[in-house]
């Protein structure tokens, strides 16, 4: 016989996915009720108003997406982006270009700005792009866990409205634990998942889209056939039809609305999920939550340096919940992380693309941005690290974050 689902007990310290919180676990281990039992939609409109808090936004458009924090990013572009579109994309790692490809598949005309790995860019640089390119939507990042680098966005939301132009974000990896300002920085659509900084499981998208991004996409509406009333608008008066129909926000607004129009299946167990994270966040306090990820990013840095290690990147623009570490010199970055997971239970991040080989990268995020699983960290990398012949200072790293902790 197949036993039954037992993981072993794992310290997930990567990028992401992190261990999820124990409350959003038992949440999720609720029983169903029925698509449009008057609780379950109670429930999802609750949903919308603690995501409005966390993205601290008045949208009425602020729901999940059903899938991984890559269907967020599908469903805001294919519903924003007609065929033939101009999006401009500035690219500083992965995600980048992950926005280039998925609006390309959408049919945009895509151009790209770039800055080596490890950097950011300035404000003007993207103005600049934005005038010469004069695209319907801009498509960023917030944090890139791929360079571990947090883009500053809080000047792009201007220069889009001054340009007419549509501001998409995927802040993934950072919301949660580093500021955020969905209607103060004048951001149009913002998607994100659980397995960062929210403390879930991946598997839900929320996103939040402002009265103008909504109207956009509300003009592409084509209700299927079927489910369609007298009121809907006859179908050769609507913009282009969205190309995917799961994905199909100006369906999904209707879902989530009042209409409640029939739609997919909510993932009811996830929604238990996104739910809980979301409370728990704003039980905490947003404010809290980032000074939490902060504190504790804090320790893990100031930890590697004590061990003797340098630091990837601009350090002054990094995400608080994630830090890339050189592997030193005659170190098997593979072999190291493998002896961590096999010996200690703990699990970090390898790279990609032009850093492969050359950084592991570190999280403290959602339910492990804590003391012990910083400390313990730093005690198993130190260990695995020795093993490697790499010269250390006995207890360099536990104690670099202990004086964070106590200053
Ligand atoms: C981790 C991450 C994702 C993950 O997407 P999934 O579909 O949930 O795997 C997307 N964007 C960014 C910026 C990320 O850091």
């Amino acid at each position: 016989m197949t036993s039954p689902v037992n993981p072993p007990p794992r310290l997930l310290m990567g990028p992401g996915p992190i261990n999820a919180d124990p409350r959003v676990l038992r949440a999720m281990s609720a029983q169903l009720v029925g698509q449009y039992d008057p609780w379950m939609t109670d429930t999802m409109t609750e949903t919308m108003g603690l995501y409005r808090d966390v993205f601290r936004t008045t949208n009425e458009q602020t729901f999940v997406v059903d899938g991984t924090s890559r269907a967020g990013i599908e469903a805001a572009l294919v519903s924003l982006v007609e065929p033939g579109d101009r999006v401009l994309v500035p690219v500083f790692g992965r995600f980048g270009h992950l926005l280039v490809e998925i609006a390309e598949r959408c049919g945009a005309e895509v151009h790209t700005i770039e800055v080596p790995w490890g950097e950011v860019f300035d404000p003007s640089a993207v103005e600049e792009a934005v005038v010469a390119t004069r695209p319907k939507v801009l498509a960023v990042v917030q944090g890139d866990t791929s360079t571990t680098m947090c883009q500053p966005l809080e000047d792009l939301g201007e220069i889009c409205r001054r340009h007419d132009v549509l501001l998409y974000c995927d802040a993934t990896a950072s919301l949660g634990g580093n500021p955020f300002e969905t209607d103060l920085w004048g951001l149009d659509v913002v998607t994100a998942g659980l397995q960062k900084c929210l403390g879930g499981p991946s598997g839900s998208a929320p996103i939040t889209l402002s009265p103008r991004a909504a109207t956009v996409i509300d003009g592409r509406k084509h209700v299927e056939a079927g489910i369609r009333s007298d009121d809907d608008d006859d179908e050769d008066a609507a913009g282009v039809r969205i190309a995917s129909n799961y994905l199909d926000l100006a369906q999904v607004m209707d879902y989530w609305g009042p209409r409640r129009l029939n739609h997919h299946t909510e993932a009811t167990t996830m929604l238990y999920g996104a739910r809980e994270c979301a409370r728990l966040l704003v039980e905490e306090g947003l404010d809290a939550a980032v000074e939490r990820h902060a504190r504790h990013g804090l320790a893990m840095l100031e930890g590697v340096r004590g061990l003797g290690l340098a630091v990837f990147g601009d350090v002054a623009h990094k995400m608080h919940n994630v830090v890339a570490v050189e592997i030193p010199a005659g170190v098997d970055g593979d072999a190291a992380r493998s002896a961590l997971l096999t010996d200690f239970g703990i699990e970090i991040g390898t790279s990609f693309g032009p850093l492969h080989g050359k950084v592991w990268r570190i999280g403290t995020m959602g339910h492990n941005a804590r003391k012990d699983a910083v400390l313990v960290t730093l005690a198993a990398l130190e260990q695995v690290l020795r093993a490697g012949g790499v010269p250390l200072t006995a207890g360099g790293g536990v104690g670099a974050a202990q004086e964070v902790y106590s200053s």
